[in-house]
């Protein structure tokens, strides 16, 4: 039965490509509000991504034109670096993250998004999303088997690719512990999974991907501690040698940050890893503070709950 996989995948193919836009944006759901058109320019060359440094170099940008969204934000992602982002709800968060997989477009005077050096505006939307992957908060799962859901990430995935990527995601034990294995059909038709396990889905699927770059909404629910703990290993398998830009609410993301960037009313405030942030004792340090004394320490910083 696994060597249907193959076949599936193709046959799928077309459908992928026709809908690839629409479940692009599918599973950039809890980042998107809506969708908005952005066309490439004439001509545009792919992006070529080499080490996928990303640089942010003082954007600025609104919604509807009055309210800042983001207000002259710089910063770097170095090769490889995991960035965690911080801060209230509102603070521009997601703003950074849909801006660089380009839902919108930045303006004359808006500054620059560069990957690479290049900017992203100047390329094929197309080669720029090849380039990333997201790991949505509630990702969205096809009414099909596990393996389909996992093997999506990558076109002619093998039985063997797709087993490797669910163990790397930690799945690979919850899943052959489903009636049929990797064939079980999940979703609205089949077996429920939790978020978390939707979440190492997701996970799976982009390791089979393998992009360069990689956009994370983490889960803001408490989640019980196995779970935690596999989500954390997981998460660490895939965040391993790319550049990574995290809406972070879990210690381990936070702590093990290469850079924490602290965002207010669309500014970045402060900046620097755990240990330095904690001894600025500032807005994270204080942030974190109202964390460690909250009741529930399965979620650590979460936007939701810091306190203006
Ligand atoms: P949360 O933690 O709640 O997800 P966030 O830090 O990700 O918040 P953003 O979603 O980036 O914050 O929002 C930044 C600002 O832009 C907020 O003032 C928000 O109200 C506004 N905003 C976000 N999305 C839209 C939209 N689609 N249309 C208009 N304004 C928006």
């Amino acid at each position: 039965l696994a060597q249907l996989y193959g076949p599936l995948n193709q046959l799928s193919y077309i459908y992928r490509s026709v809908n690839q836009s629409l479940v692009d944006t599918e599973k950039l759901l809890s980042l998107l509000n809506e969708p908005t058109e952005v066309n490439d320019k004439e001509n545009a060359p792919d992006l070529i991504v080499n080490d996928g440094e990303i640089e942010f170099d003082d954007v600025h940008f609104s919604y509807d034109g009055r309210s800042p969204a983001l207000d002259g934000v710089s910063f770097k992602v170095p090769k490889g670096a995991s960035v965690a982002l911080v801060g209230e709800s509102g603070s521009g968060k997601s703003t950074i993250l849909r801006l660089l997989y380009r839902f919108y477009d930045l303006g004359e005077g808006q500054g620059r998004i560069l990957i690479d050096g290049q900017d992203i505006r100047d390329v094929t939307q197309k080669s720029l999303r090849q380039a990333i992957g997201v790991v949505p908060q509630d990702p969205v799962l096809f009414n099909s088997s596990i393996g389909y859901n996992i093997g999506y990430g990558k076109f002619g995935a093998t039985p063997e690719e797709i087993e490797a990527a669910a163990r790397s995601a930690q799945m690979h034990e919850r899943i052959i512990s489903f009636p049929d294995g990797y064939n079980t059909k999940v979703g609205e038709r089949g077996v429920r999974l939790s978020g978390g396990e939707k979440q190492r889905v997701a996970i799976a699927r982009t390791l089979l991907k393998n992009p360069p770059i990689l956009l994370l909404d983490e889960a803001t629910s408490a989640l019980d501690t196995s779970t935690e703990k596999d989500i954390q290993k997981a998460l660490q398998n895939l965040v391993k040698g790319r550049s990574s830009l995290s809406i972070a609410h879990r210690l381990s993301t936070i702590a093990s940050a290469d850079l924490i960037l602290v965002l207010k009313d669309g500014h970045i405030v402060e900046q620097g890893n755990f240990k330095e942030l904690i001894q600025r004792d500032g807005l994270f340090a204080s942030m974190w503070a109202d964390q460690v004394s909250n009741d529930d320490p399965a979620v650590s910083i979460s936007g939701q709950s810091i306190k203006k």
